[in-house]
């Protein structure tokens, strides 16, 4: 990826710099002919006052990028509009995508992390590296992230997909969740599965990861075998579940989640 992320932002803001503005987790795009971009530098002429909480990210082909937060109440522009970060995947390109993700992931932090969790005092931006210090007790917070893992289980020629109540969309997948403090990721795997759809699992192995950036997660993913049981779905998260074989796939996960990712080596490999 031509990314190349940073800390120390440049000595100024130079006009070909990508602006990642958010406002209540919707992105700032440019429109023009129907076609969307980030914005650069120019569009603080319209809402400077508004940003708040600046982060620089690093540079894309040597763009800086910067990440900040909408704080006004629209700008007055039919050339600009927030949308829905995951309304523009297939609309912006894939490496702009990811940015948006990182500022937004920097941002909903910074906004949630003003004031310190243990005495309450405004906290203040380290200067050292990306973490907010409390002045007054000395407590540290790091970007948070939340690890969450996610697993195709084969049996034989066929995959377990399921449905959770939560997907907008009637598409399948497979199941996924967020691991437990104490517990190593092999462990949530199993206890993941054992409670979502009821079946044990056998040779976990690694497949990759992604960042998800709804708003903090990051994806682990891994490839299970079928051990036994029968699937009984816990009916609160999972609705529905089955093994399905390639050749008979209910509606699946669109192509840039690792999910698709996962389904399609599947698809690929048997
Ligand atoms: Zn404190």
């Amino acid at each position: 990826m031509p990314f190349k992320p940073n800390f120390n932002p440049p000595a100024d803001e130079p006009a070909s710099a990508l602006w990642f503005i958010f406002d209540k987790g919707r992105l700032l795009i440019k429109l023009k002919n129907d076609t969307c971009s980030i914005p650069d530098t120019s569009v603080l002429k319209k809402c400077k006052s508004a940003i708040i909480r600046k982060h620089y990210l690093g540079t894309l082909h040597d763009r800086p990028c910067f990440a900040a937060e909408f704080a006004g109440d629209s700008i007055q522009d039919a050339q600009f509009a927030f949308k829905d970060l995951r309304g523009l995947f297939g609309m912006l390109e894939e490496d702009l995508i990811w940015i948006a993700g990182r500022a937004n992931q920097l941002v909903n932090w910074s906004q949630t992390h003003r004031y310190c969790g243990r005495c309450g005092k405004r906290t203040e931006d380290k200067t050292d590296e990306r973490a907010k210090i409390c002045p007054e007790c000395g407590l540290v917070n790091y970007p948070r992230l939340s690890p969450a893992i996610i697993v195709a289980v084969l049996k034989n020629d066929r995959i377990l997909l399921g449905r959770n109540k939560r997907f907008k969309l009637p598409f399948y997948s497979v199941l996924a969740g967020f691991v437990e403090p104490g517990e190593t990721l092999e462990e949530c795997v199993k206890r993941e599965i054992r409670e979502e759809v009821g079946i044990k699992i056998k040779n976990i192995r690694y497949f990759g990861s992604q960042p998800w950036p709804f708003p903090d997660s990051l994806m682990i993913a891994f490839v299970a075998d079928y051990a036994g049981g029968e699937i009984c779905t816990d009916g609160s998260e999972i609705i529905d579940a089955a093994w399905f074989a390639k050749d008979n796939f209910p509606q699946i996960p669109p192509k840039i989640s690792i999910a698709r990712q996962l389904i399609d080596w599947f698809v690929q490999n048997h």
